[in-house]
């Protein structure tokens, strides 16, 4: 029998489903352009095994050491894990043959790098620029103006797949400022593909700003929270 905080998390999951879907309705999204990144950064093994026995093989992390004994303990299954932190230049190897998405590039050299270390055998990394839309001190993420350039270098390296743009907004309360910040996203998002940059991922909204995301057009939400509950380390 799973114990109570384990059947939880089905619960949890199945709940945020539901609210997605209740977004895309809302909103007039298209049904199921929503997919759902759960993440497990700070949580235990035994929380991410009940995850996956959900059904749930979309996962992110954002520290490599955290994630490595993750990643090793789930050999056979079909899993997706997205890197979502902090690239450190040493740790772009790891990263290359360990991930299927990153999320979080922010540097030229950093993507290169990337792009070398991809393992052949591999399909292409798919990477999403880290954007910086509140222009937030201390925040991961490149200004909106040096997207375009930045977006221009990585899609022509060999073994990266730019598939789109990601960003943590600056916390806010009401609903319409939420909107307000990713919108800011989404109209980069819009200049890019004027470009021809053909951009298919817009990954954004978290546990708490979830339908503001939605509402604007997020074509992948990050849910650590919501699904797992609090983290034990707060990475
Ligand atoms: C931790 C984290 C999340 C998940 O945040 P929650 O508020 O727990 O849903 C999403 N994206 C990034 C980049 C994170 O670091």
């Amino acid at each position: 029998m799973l114990g109570p905080t384990l059947s939880n998390i089905t619960k949890n999951l199945a709940e945020v489903k539901q609210q997605i879907h209740d977004a895309e309705v809302l909103f007039k999204r298209v049904p199921h352009s929503v997919f759902l990144l759960a993440v497990t950064k700070g949580q235990p093994i035994e929380k991410i095994e009940q995850a996956i026995l959900s059904g749930q093989l979309a996962l992110g992390e954002n520290h490599l050491q955290e994630a490595l004994p993750k990643i090793m303990a789930f050999p056979d299954k079909k899993l997706e894990w997205h890197f979502i932190g902090l690239i450190q230049r040493n740790k772009t190897k790891k990263i290359a043959e360990h991930f299927n998405w990153v999320h979080s590039v922010t540097d030229p050299y950093i993507a290169k790098r990337l792009s070398d270390q991809r393992p052949h055998h591999l399909p292409p990394l798919n990477i999403c620029l880290q954007v910086n839309v509140s222009q937030e001190k201390n925040k991961l993420g490149i200004p909106i103006a040096e997207a375009s350039a930045l977006a221009s270098y990585c899609a022509a390296l060999p073994h990266l797949k730019l598939r789109g743009l990601m960003t943590v907004p600056m916390i806010k309360k009401t609903f319409p400022e939420q909107r307000a910040e990713f919108a800011k996203l989404v109209a980069l998002f819009n200049d890019l593909n004027e470009k021809n940059l053909q951009l298919d991922t817009l990954s954004m909204g978290m546990s708490n700003d979830m339908q503001a995301a939605i509402a604007e057009g997020s074509t992948m939400v990050r849910i650590g929270t919501a699904i797992f509950g609090a983290r034990l380390s707060l990475p």
